[in-house]
């Protein structure tokens, strides 16, 4: 059975930054959730950061920095949250991510632009591009279309 990675905050987790969930209601989610395809993973808590947390952005990408509102520098637990991430990808055998868009670890085609003052750019979050990097497709919630396409091509591979 294919398996998805998913942001846990999608699942009802209280991982966010400010200790709150993004609930994603939606009738496939629950459905993959009964059919055993969803393995739920917050790579900031993974990483070390406690909950909540202070908002952090990503500040330059070559090399990566991130950087939270009180200017402490986060980026190796961003990374280490990146590296877990695709570790357990791996170790489930997951064909591709589902995450939280905009976030600067699980966004997967813009993020804030490191001033804090609600600017996107475009780039994927730490996790989401390490992700990426390793050839797992990630898909963020707006793109559960292309999401329900690709897996219906992977059980076909299997069939
Ligand atoms: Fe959700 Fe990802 Fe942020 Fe964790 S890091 S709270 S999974 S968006």
């Amino acid at each position: 059975m294919k398996k998805i990675l998913m942001s846990a905050c999608f699942l009802g987790q209280k991982v966010r930054y400010d200790g709150q969930d993004s609930l994603l209601e939606h009738p496939l989610i629950q459905q993959w959730k009964e059919e055993g395809h969803i393995v739920p993973f917050c790579p900031e808590v993974a990483g070390g950061l406690p909950t909540p947390r202070h908002p952090a952005e990503i500040t330059t990408r070559h090399p990566v920095m991130v950087v939270n509102l009180i200017g402490e520098d986060v980026t190796p637990q961003f990374l280490q949250g990146a590296e877990l991430a695709v570790e357990k990808a791996k170790e489930v055998g997951a064909c591709c991510a589902l995450l939280k868009s905009r976030s600067p670890s699980c966004g997967n085609r813009e993020t804030y632009n490191g001033n804090f003052d609600g600017t996107l750019v475009p780039g994927s979050g730490v996790t989401a591009a390490e992700l990426q990097r390793h050839g797992i497709p990630v898909f963020n919630e707006r793109e559960l279309d292309q999401l329900v396409e690709f897996m219906t091509m992977q059980e076909a591979d299997v069939a």
